[in-house]
């Protein structure tokens, strides 16, 4: 199936007419092609936004508001297609698409469709001046959304429903490794009335159609989720044109466990957060620091657990780890595992691909666990994105603090304690910009979520996402 770019409402083959392979993952297999889009078709998108901006800016907020539900609610009505059509793409597992994906991309619409309503304007009172100060935050213009593969529908829908809301319309680009759900979306978007031109979707490279996007003079604000070196190019470009950026970037989390910790709660989770997605999540706890009195007793049981889990293929309901989202990543991650028993590093569960039934030339890795005897180890210091963790042990507080920081990331942590003091001083000691203790990705979408360091510049979620998309400016009125 051939995917077109999406452009003023309409569907259309890129201006040069060339395309790129759209590849399975689960059997290895080209299914498809994508618009390999030029800097031509990203003006023809800019073009679009530019001539539906002066009318969007000025719908009403319950207008653009019931626009976003009905694009939330057809999402959910289709969540069977679009979750088999984001598993296929991707290859993640179905149950896994079904059950995050796509519920979550629903409820981004419907979030920000309800968070518009409730985004107030600010009055300061010079108190004795006689005058008075109004904040009032318009929209942008045209903006620029770019998002990773990992979660495709999610992290797309999770840029472009505020984007939208706060009254801006978009050239959007979802990577070009999983295009398939942001396509769809467009018929969505159709289906549920948004106007033409709100929302343009261009297909291609990120070197060439993502890069054009950044590059472009009147785009005037970029939100990109993806790699940190990617993420420093984009800087790069956008800072002399002053543009504002949000980079959510990558991470290297630490997953802190204490002796007083809830143990079966941790473990289930921990698995979970190792492996969730074949680990190609950001907020993946990659690093696993286990305090040293129950080290080896975690070690017997996380294992036993892990090789329970089954590698399969993604349409099987009993599929845990589906398939890596290319044969360039999958390489790269084992790449990584070449290198652990280098660095002194011990494999202790996992390690090698997988042959699949059903699935024989698709990309499929054993959920791999490797004991490291340091930190600064480069298993620990990269972002490995795949499903491979490490785990070492500590002594106390300090030492778990030290380990945890130690990295140039700090997007997340979670912290396992049932002791209320401790969580108290190690949440505010950790570097990093969501700290989860007892649980894992529990997401309230009220709350900022984004990193530090490395992990990015920004917040998005909530109101924050809001000020994002939008320029304050302030009116300051005199009276007698
Ligand atoms: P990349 O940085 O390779 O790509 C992200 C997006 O940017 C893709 O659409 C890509 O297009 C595009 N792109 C690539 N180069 C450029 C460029 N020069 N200019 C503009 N756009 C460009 O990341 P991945 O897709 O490999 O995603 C994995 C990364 O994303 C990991 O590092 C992960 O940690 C991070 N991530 C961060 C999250 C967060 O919230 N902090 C959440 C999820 C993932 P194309 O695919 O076509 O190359």
């Amino acid at each position: 199936m051939n995917i077109k770019n999406y452009i003023n409402g309409e569907f259309v083959n890129p201006i040069k007419n060339q395309w790129i392979d759209n590849y399975n993952p689960s059997i290895g297999e080209v299914y498809g092609k994508i618009p390999n889009s030029s800097e031509e078709d990203v003006e023809k998108a800019y073009q679009a936004a530019k001539n539906a901006f002066p009318s969007w800016s000025k719908t009403t907020l319950n207008e653009r508001s019931a626009i976003l539900s009905k694009i939330s609610f057809l999402i959910k009505d289709k969540l069977e297609f679009l979750a088999k059509a984001e598993s296929k793409d991707n290859g993640k597992p179905l149950t896994l698409a079904k059950a995050v994906d796509i519920p979550r991309a629903s409820s981004n619409f419907q979030f920000f469709a309800n968070a518009i309503t409730q985004f107030a304007s600010e009055a300061h009172e010079s108190v004795g001046l006689n005058a008075v100060n109004l904040t009032l935050r318009h929209p942008i213009g045209v903006v620029g959304c770019i998002s990773p593969w990992n979660l495709p529908l999610y992290l797309f829908t999770w840029k472009i429903a505020p984007a939208i809301a706060a009254g801006n319309c978009v050239v959007a680009k979802p990577s070009e490794v999983t295009p398939m759900t942001a396509f769809l979306l467009g018929e969505i978007c159709n289906e549920a009335g948004l106007p033409k031109g709100v929302l343009n979707i261009v297909h291609g490279l990120g070197s060439t159609t993502g890069q054009a996007i950044v590059s472009h003079p009147n785009i005037k604000a970029i939100s990109f989720t993806g790699g940190t070196s990617t993420g420093a190019r984009i800087a790069r470009i956008a800072a002399p044109m002053f543009k504002k950026l949000s980079l959510e970037l990558g991470g290297k989390n630490p997953n802190i466990i204490f002796a007083d910790c809830d143990y079966d709660k941790m473990l289930e989770t921990t698995v979970k957060s190792s492996f969730a997605n074949q680990g190609q999540i950001c907020l993946c706890g990659s690093r696993i620091f286990v305090e040293e009195s129950i080290f080896d007793r975690f070690k017997v049981d996380f294992i036993k657990k892990v090789s329970n889990l089954k590698v399969g293929i993604p349409v099987d309901p009993e599929t845990n780890v589906g398939a890596l989202v290319s044969k360039s990543h999958l390489e790269k991650v084992n790449s990584y595992i070449a290198i652990a028993e280098a660095e002194g590093g011990e494999i202790l569960f996992g390690g090698h691909e997988v042959n699949v039934e059903g699935g024989e030339n698709g990309y499929y890795l054993q959920p791999t666990i490797i004991e490291v005897k340091s930190n600064k180890c480069k298993l620990n210091q990269e972002e490995i994105f795949g499903p491979v963790v490490t785990i070492m042990s500590f002594k106390n507080e300090e030492e778990a603090l030290t380990l945890a920081n130690d990295v140039p990331y700090g997007l997340s942590a979670t912290l396992w304690t049932n002791d209320l003091n401790r969580t108290m001083t190690m949440t505010q000691e950790i570097q990093a910009g969501i700290v989860w203790v007892n649980t894992w990705l529990m997401r309230d979408l009220r709350t900022p979520f984004g990193g530090i360091k490395s992990s990015g510049v920004g917040r998005e979620g909530g109101f924050e996402a809001l000020r994002f998309f939008s320029e304050p400016k302030n009116i300051c009125i005199e009276y007698k």
